[in-house]
């Protein structure tokens, strides 16, 4: 699997080059700590094992709530909650806007049916 940072690698020099000037801020600081997202770049934690003495070297993240990796799982948290809800039957979800002329015809039957404004 391709992750977000490997493919900011490959081409977020080159898109900023092109686009730098209208990207958000906020989204360069994403691009940038999605990409020293454990990396040496943020440093690290050595820790060593009370019994064996063996070591393991462990990065640092970034927690940039943009960072799939950083987010992986909670995400999964996420969706098996929203797993739990779903029907045990086939369907689908369908979204629509309703013309504002419509609207008053179309008033939620249930009391978990919000109308959007
Ligand atoms: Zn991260």
């Amino acid at each position: 699997m391709v992750a977000l940072a490997d493919v900011f690698r490959r081409f977020a020099d080159d898109y900023l080059s092109r686009h730098g000037a209208s990207v958000l801020p906020s989204h360069r600081r994403a691009i940038a700590d999605i990409l020293a997202c454990r990396t040496h770049a943020l440093g690290g934690h050595l820790w060593r094992c009370n019994h064996c003495s063996s070591e393991v070297y462990s990065y640092h993240s970034c927690k940039n709530r943009s960072c799939p990796r950083c987010h992986k799982d909670q995400t999964e948290r996420w969706i098996a909650a929203r797993e739990t809800e779903l029907l045990a039957c086939p369907y689908f979800h369908v979204t629509v806007t309703v013309p504002a002329e419509l609207r008053e015809g179309c008033a939620p039957t249930s009391a978990t049916a919000t109308p959007r404004s």
